[in-house]
């Protein structure tokens, strides 16, 4: 790629530079955010200009403002030569490796995934993520380019970003929301085809919305971001993509409206029409009305026939684990913003367009959750734990009225981080992995750490626990803070009520005590950032500031301000333990946990989101009981004092006790454990490939089932859909009878039931027998088949339904239900009506 240049001056300088051998390579570097982050890239811009990568740790500054005349100097050191060949071959032998995807069946029918997201974290050089979020589709998208699946991402370029923090002498959280000058971030314009910048228009209430495009390399993929920092626009649409998650609620509708219209717009304007989107989070729902309005016009079909083909190839993840983290609108907001463009381009009416995101669609005070039109938009949902989907089953029983919970349509897959990005230095050399063995060669990296000595691990541990403690130094500017040798807990994330994050505070004396034992001392490293409007997690930011302050706990424990990647990579890498206390079941998933299993860290976390399914005795330490408590302060009183605990009897014993060799055994066993068996499990290559099996590989062809031969089956089901829908409130369930009989097998009982289909043909209904789960049996259900047509006694005709079943329990347990049925169609995703037996 021949990077393109606006004339501005930080940028002729970059052309200046064109000549010297080697610039190239460097500047395609600069540009990749795969390898951003990777230590070999770090120490090379290390060496090549050391202040300027101490200042801005941006590669990208580093070359337009290094003069020629040095960059030719350094380049022409045999070192920094070698360091550099050694990183292109790398590189490039990432990108033409046979790809994972390649191989995979039905691989061919994916001609794209557009993932959309409101926030992408590649590297703390291109400042557009908060947290979370962001990680989950920064680390995705790297180990998608891993593994050759091909993914575009989508998203906004954020002319401010989210703040940054400064923490005064009493606690007290400042943000600052600095510029990001797109001319220093590792990103390009994307040109158009006809070599112009790509500009996008967006229908806006009663302006057009433009929208200036951008990309960003990420291995062998692009990230797409728009921003709305246009000269066209008018003022008040200037500053739409400023701050992540600032403003009312108006300027976040703007913003989803930029991301998920102007995105899908995007891509059409390169030509690209990928056959699976995949919205990561309600924010960018309105990409499913852009992608049907866009087929409506291309196949002059009317819009429920366009979203019902086109929802085929949508994923909807969903990542909160309460209901009021979805984003909601009223609908004057909506309408005012978007009824111009549903009339035009949807040909729809404004409550047309509100029912798409309510649950009840004639509610005219319902307002419009985002999450619900993404479920009434897609083919498949996903939670990201086992815990979650089954919490997102209850969030969403709403929409699935008289569905039991564990039929509602939202499976799950586990996050997972991209583990090349947040191995330390000390993890790089322990594991010795080269180039992509987390995608070739799990099973090998696995059996290395299964084997790996007493010593080895413990060095590793050392090393990395110094690297941190230098770290420290330097940020504080105390040359003597912490001691390398000591027991170390990190505590980082968001500083909201449910996590938690006072829950060592609880007793300040326990924890004194703990900290300054003098054979087993602890020291603690503590950092995170309150959303800025969020007061209560203001204080407990200053709680552990005048805990430290009130205490002198100076020596022993640090808040370190401005938790961003760069620190969370510092922390996650050095830590022994990463400590993660929030409120079952609302942390949905949680990743900086998973961050430190490559770096032989452990874990010591409330049994919730992803530690609730990885959590074994022999890999960390588990808090809670598994069970759901609230927000109760007895039980938050409880859970402090099993924390002592298990920090007082477990972790710094094992911690402290050393074998004849100077080694703590238990301690190095359970590092080997939790490296082995969880390293890869909790890694973006491991989620990344179950996204593709499960969801996109299947999203896509049945998307092309739909559109294939002028879209017959997207026809078809539509006509099923109405014919359903329209027999459904006239469906009857008879009475049912019950034969008991003996047979072979033990006894059986012979059901069945008198059904009138109301003309529904019985292709199209599933009639099953239904127990829930009670008395020690598990829930079960039975399909009757249909037999022959019976006129009953009353004057409706029947189909008699049977089946044959195991007597095991009560035959008064079981009722009879109606669902529909079709085999191109998820139900109850796509059609949610069920008929139960009086
Ligand atoms: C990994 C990471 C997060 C997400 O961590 P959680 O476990 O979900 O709290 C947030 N912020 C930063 C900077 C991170 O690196």
């Amino acid at each position: 790629m021949q990077p393109v240049f606006f004339k501005w001056e930080l940028n002729t300088a970059i052309m200046q530079k064109e000549d010297i051998p080697g610039f190239e390579t460097l500047q395609a570097l600069a540009l990749d955010m795969r390898w951003s982050g990777s230590h070999v890239a770090n120490e090379l811009w290390a060496q090549l200009d050391p202040e300027g990568w101490a200042q801005t740790r941006n590669p990208w500054i580093i070359l337009q403002t290094m003069s020629a005349s040095r960059l030719q100097e350094q380049l022409a050191l045999p070192a920094l030569r070698n360091q550099l060949n050694a990183l292109r071959s790398l590189r490039e032998e990432a990108v033409a490796a046979p790809s994972w995807y390649a191989q995979q069946a039905g691989a061919p029918l994916l001609n794209g995934v557009a993932y959309f997201s409101m926030e992408f974290m590649l590297s703390e050089s291109l400042p557009i993520y908060v947290g979370g979020l962001g990680n989950v589709a920064g680390d995705q998208l790297k180990a998608a380019s891993d593994l050759g699946v091909p993914v575009t991402g989508i998203g906004l370029l954020y002319q401010q970003g989210y703040f940054r923090q400064v923490i005064d002498g009493d606690g007290n959280q400042q943000a600052y929301y600095p510029f990001n000058d797109p001319g220093q971030l590792p990103l390009q314009p994307l040109l158009g085809a006809n070599g112009e910048w790509l500009r996008i228009q967006v229908p806006l209430a009663q302006a057009t919305l433009w929208l200036r495009t951008w990309e960003v390399q990420v291995g062998r993929l692009k990230l797409y971001l728009l921003d709305s920092n246009d000269l066209a626009n008018p003022p008040y649409y200037r500053g739409i993509t400023s701050q992540l998650y600032g403003g009312d609620t108006a300027l976040r509708l703007q913003q989803e409206i930029a991301l998920g219209i102007g995105g899908w717009r995007l891509l059409e304007a390169l030509g690209q029409s990928p056959a699976v989107c995949h919205l990561n989070e309600g924010h960018a729902a309105f990409a499913i009305l852009e992608r049907a309005a866009s087929y409506m016009s291309r196949y002059q079909v009317p819009f429920e026939t366009a979203l019902s083909i086109t929802r085929a190839g949508n994923l909807f993840t969903t990542h909160t684990a309460v209901a009021a983290g979805f984003d909601h609108f009223e609908p004057p907001l909506l309408a005012y913003y978007l009824g111009g463009y549903a009339a035009e381009k949807l040909q729809l009416s404004i409550p047309q367009l509100l029912a798409l995101g309510r649950q009840r669609p004639d509610d005219e005070q319902e307002r419009f959750n985002m999450a619900y039109l993404a479920i009434n938009g897609s083919g498949a949902v996903n939670g990201v734990s086992r815990l979650h989907g089954q919490v997102s089953q209850a969030l969403f029983e709403p929409l699935f009225y008289r569905w039991p919970p564990a039929e509602i349509p939202v499976g799950y897959v586990t996050n997972g981080i991209h583990v090349p990005s947040w191995e330390s230095l000390a993890a790089s050399r322990f594991w010795g992995n080269k180039g992509n063995a987390w995608v070739s060669q799990p099973q090998a990296l696995a059996s290395h750490a299964m084997q790996a000595s007493d010593a080895a691990l413990w060095q590793l541990r050392n090393e990395a626990r110094s690297a941190l403690v230098d770290f420290i130094r330097r940020q504080t500017g105390h040359a003597s803070l912490f001691n390398p040798t000591v027991l170390t807990i990190g505590f980082a994330r968001r500083f909201v009520p449910y996590k938690r994050p006072d829950l060592l505070l609880h007793d300040p004396q326990r924890l004194v005590r703990l900290l300054t034992n003098p054979a087993r001392p602890l020291q603690l490293v503590v950092a995170g950032k309150a959303p800025p409007s969020d007061e209560q997690g203001k204080a407990l930011i200053r709680h552990w500031v005048q805990f430290i302050r009130d205490y002198k706990m100076e020596a022993h424990v640090v808040f370190l301000q401005d938790y961003d990647m760069q620190l969370a990579a510092q922390m996650i890498g050095g830590v022994d333990v990463w400590l993660n206390t929030p409120r079952r079941p609302w942390e949905a998933c949680g990743t900086s946990g998973m961050k430190v299993l490559v770096n032989g860290g452990l874990n010591l976390s409330e049994l919730d989101g992803w530690w609730a399914e990885a959590y074994a005795p022999d890999t960390g330490w588990a808090l809670g009981d598994g069970y759901e408590h609230g927000d109760d302060a007895a039980w938050d009183a409880a859970e402090a004092a099993s924390l002592y605990q298990v920090l007082e009897q477990q972790v710094v014993t094992s911690f402290y006790e050393r074998n004849e060799a100077q080694l703590p055994t238990q301690w190095t066993a359970k590092m080997r454990q939790s490296m082995t068996t969880h390293t890869f499990r909790f890694s973006a290559t491991r989620a990344v490939s179950e996204y593709t099996t499960k969801y996109y590989l299947p999203a896509a062809a049945r998307y092309q089932e739909r559109t294939k031969d002028n879209a017959m089956v997207g026809k078809a089901i539509v006509q099923w859909q109405a014919s359903v829908n329209q027999a459904w409130p006239s469906l009857e369930i008879g009475d049912t009878a019950v034969q008991e009989q003996s047979s072979a097998v033990g006894p059986t009982f012979i059901f069945s039931v008198p059904v009138h289909l109301a003309g529904l043909d019985t292709s199209m209904v599933q009639v099953t027998l239904y127990a829930a789960e009670a008395d020690g049996h598990p829930q079960a259900q039975y399909n009757l088949q249909a037999g022959a047509k019976i006129a009953a006694a009353s004057v409706k005709e029947c189909t008699l339904y049977t089946v044959t079943i195991p007597a095991t329990r009560a035959a008064s347990d079981y009722t009879v239900r109606i669902t529909p049925a079709h085999v191109q169609v998820a139900v109850p995703l796509e059609n949610r009506n069920i008929r139960w037996q009086h």
